[in-house]
């Protein structure tokens, strides 16, 4: 049977990228009989940068209250927060444990902060000398956590034995870590107890900041102009589609690589109506750049307005969220303590 996992930070209201690129695929899975759904709140992950408890434990909650609003339904799918579930930590060890630090040098996302820091640091090293060197000057001011990042996420994804996880593109190293690592420990262990998971994308695998239409849009991001959220206003949703970077070539089309600033917005306009970016540009292709802007921030709007209202509701009854999530966590519990015993069975350490 097909078993899904996928996880997402309480570290803000979902924005676009999260809702387009991931959200919405797990709504959509709910659909597939006989799929077994788990969704996770990775409150351990979020961790990696420091934050105040309070401010964690709210947004926590948030998220709970943003991903019933889009349409996670808690009795079709397991819906938990990761630290509920001590396995994701004892796993994490493990996996751990056997990961060649090389490897972790290699991801795209560690290297980009260990360029941030460098950036901000007196002596900065060549880039080569970053990808090797965990004790370079600027790997000093990072956190181990951010480091291990992706073993945590493989042994989210295999403590479940999730067959298919999705996400957006900016974490399809990670998961191809994950492959790896179900491979490895199976050889180190000699057992064919995990088989690497599958991908999957949508067709806004990558929504692009509305600050800088080369980076990602992030949740985290500190300039909140650079993204839209589930629980922006009309208002705000209008002002920061209108003030979004496009270019100067007259009329629309959809290209990327060229247009990056009016392909991101297409790309939105799209994916919340559910069409074809390219059949979309065509229909627009006479349409001046803030005319284009009116369709895409009507078509947000219109998508995120009843997401809004929805995640307020939910958030004006903490209790009925805690408890679903309570009662989810015992259900996630049950599966994930399982597989965990099998697992410290085959690694020799103690189980019942
Ligand atoms: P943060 O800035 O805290 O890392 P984030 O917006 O990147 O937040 P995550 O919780 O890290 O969100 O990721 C949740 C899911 O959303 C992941 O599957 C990730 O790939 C996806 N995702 C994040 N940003 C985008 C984006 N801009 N476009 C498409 N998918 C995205
Ligand atoms: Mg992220």
């Amino acid at each position: 049977t097909k078993r899904v996992f996928s996880g997402i930070q309480p570290t803000g209201v979902p924005q676009l990228g999260n809702y387009l690129g991931t959200i919405k695929n797990w709504v959509s899975l709910q659909q597939e009989k006989d799929t077994e759904l788990f969704y996770s709140i990775v409150d351990l992950h979020a961790l990696t940068v420091p934050r105040d408890p309070k401010q964690l434990r709210r947004e926590t909650t948030e998220m709970a209250a943003a991903l019933i609003a889009c349409g996670i339904d808690p009795k079709r799918s397991v819906l938990f927060r990761q630290s509920a579930v001590a396995a994701h930590s004892q796993l994490h060890w493990v996996l751990g444990s056997i990961t060649p630090v090389g490897w972790l040098n290699r991801m795209t996302q560690w290297k980009s902060k260990l360029h941030q820091q460098n950036a901000e640091s007196e002596d900065a090293g060549s880039d080569e000398e970053l990808q090797l060197n965990v004790h370079s000057s600027a790997a000093q001011g990072l956190l181990t956590g951010l480091f291990t990042y992706p073993v945590l996420m493989a042994a989210d994804i295999l403590l479940y034995r999730a067959t298919h996880v999705p996400v957006g593109e900016d974490q399809v190293q990670h998961l191809e870590l994950a492959r790896d690592l179900a491979v490895h420990f199976n050889k180190t262990f000699k057992t064919k107890r995990f088989s690497p998971p599958t991908g999957m994308l949508t067709a806004t695998k990558r929504v692009m900041s509305l600050k800088d239409p080369l980076r990602k849009m992030s949740k985290s991001d500190p300039n909140e102009q650079s993204r839209i959220t589930l629980s922006d206003t009309d208002d705000q949703i209008v002002k920061k589609i209108k003030k979004a970077p496009t270019d100067a070539i007259t009329g629309i089309s959809f290209d990327p690589k060229a247009r990056p600033g009016v392909s991101n917005l297409l790309s939105i306009y799209a994916a919340m109506k559910d069409v074809d970016a390219q059949v979309a540009a065509v229909e627009m292709r006479e349409m001046s750049n803030a005319q284009m802007k009116e369709m895409v921030a009507q078509a947000v709007v219109e998508g995120v307005a009843p997401i809004r209202q929805r995640m307020r509701e939910l958030m004006d009854d903490p209790a009925y969220l805690d408890n679903v999530l309570r009662d989810n966590e015992d259900r996630a519990r049950e599966t994930a303590e399982k597989s965990w015993q099998e697992i410290a069975q085959r690694v020799g350490l103690v189980c019942r």
